[in-house]
C-alpha cells in the first residue's frame, strides 16, 4: 500500500476553541490510482491533503508513505520526505512568477545534487513535453494562460519523479472546460506512467474521471466509492442516515 492513514485526527485552535477538521480517517491508498477527494468547502479536503503531503502533522493517528511512518517527524524531517516523494498541485498554480515555465520545472530539481546539469535539463524539456508546452519553456506565467499554468505545475509535480501526486482543487480557478482537460491530462499521465494521483475538488461534474473516490462531510468520510463503469460507482462504505441523526431519532422514538 502506498499511503495508509490511520484513524488520523487533526485539531485546530482558533483561539481557545478547538476545530476538528478531520475525525478519525481510515484510508489506503494504492500504488497507481487517481482518486479523488470529494466534499463541500469546510469538509477537510486541504486538511487531508496536507497531511498526506507532509505539510502537516495529524493530532493522533498514524499515516505511513510507502511504509515509512510519516506522523512523528520534525518539519526538516518532513520537508526532506517531502521534496522528494511528493508532488503538489494547487488550485492558484503557485508559480513563481520572475521566472519562466522551463525554471519553474527546474527550481525543484536544483536540490538534487546528483543530477548534471544536462540532465536536469532534459527532465525539464521531457516533462513540459509531455504536458503539451514544448514551444513555451521560455514563457513567464503571466504570458501563459490559466490552463498553461496549470500545465507548468503539472510538470513541475512531475519532474522530482514522486510517489505521490497531490493536486487540491486543481480546476477551481479554470472555466468548467479547461478544468476538464487539464483533469484528463493527469488522467493520461496516470494511466501512462503509473504516477499515483490525489485531487480534491467540490466540482461533481469531474468526479467521474476519478477511479476511486472519497466522500468527505465534516471530516468524516461518508463513502468510499470504486468506479465500476463510467457513471457507475460501487461504495465499500456507505454510512446510513441514521448513524448520525442521533437527536432527530430521540425525538421520534420520543413521539411514538
Ligand atoms: P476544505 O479544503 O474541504 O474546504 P479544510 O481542510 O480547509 O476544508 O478545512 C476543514 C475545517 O478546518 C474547516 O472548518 C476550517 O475552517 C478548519 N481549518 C482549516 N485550516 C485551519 C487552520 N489553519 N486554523 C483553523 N482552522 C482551520
Ligand atoms: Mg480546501
Amino acid at each position: 500500500m502506498l499511503v495508509r492513514v490511520e484513524n488520523v485526527s487533526k485539531q485546530y485552535m482558533v483561539g481557545e476553541q478547538p476545530v476538528t477538521a478531520l475525525n478519525r480517517i481510515n484510508l489506503n491508498i494504492e500504488e497507481g490510482v487517481f482518486m479523488a477527494i470529494a466534499g463541500p468547502s469546510g469538509s477537510g479536503k486541504s486538511t487531508l491533503l496536507n497531511l498526506i503531503g507532509c505539510i502537516d502533522t495529524p493530532s493522533s493517528g498514524k499515516i505511513h508513505i510507502a511504509g515509512r511512518d510519516v506522523s512523528g517527524r520534525t518539519p526538516d524531517d518532513l520537508a526532506r520526505l517531502r521534496g522528494r516523494s511528493i508532488g503538489f498541485i494547487f488550485q492558484t498554480f503557485n508559480l513563481l512568477p520572475v521566472l519562466s515555465a522551463e525554471e519553474n520545472v527546474e527550481y525543484p530539481l536544483l536540490q538534487f545534487k546528483e543530477l548534471s546539469v544536462a540532465d536536469r535539463r532534459d527532465r525539464v524539456r521531457h516533462y513540459l513535453k509531455m504536458v503539451g508546452l514544448a514551444d513555451f519553456g521560455r514563457h513567464r506565467p503571466n504570458q501563459l494562460s490559466g490552463g498553461q499554468r496549470q500545465r507548468v505545475a503539472i510538470a513541475r509535480a512531475l519532474a522530482i519523479r514522486p510517489k505521490i501526486i497531490l493536486a487540491d482543487e486543481p480546476t477551481a480557478n479554470l472555466d468548467h472546460r479547461t478544468g476538464a482537460r487539464i483533469l484528463r491530462l493527469m488522467r493520461r499521465i496516470n494511466r501512462k506512467t503509473g504516477a499515483t494521483f490525489v485531487f480534491s475538488t467540490h466540482d461533481k461534474r469531474v468526479i467521474d474521471m476519478a477511479d476511486r473516490r472519497v466522500d468527505l462531510e465534516d471530516g468524516e468520510i461518508v463513502r468510499l466509492g470504486v468506479r465500476k463503469a463510467k457513471h457507475e460507482w460501487g461504495f465499500a462504505l456507505e454510512r446510513a442516515e441514521d448513524d448520525y441523526d442521533d437527536d432527530e431519532e430521540t425525538v421520534d422514538a420520543a413521539d411514538e
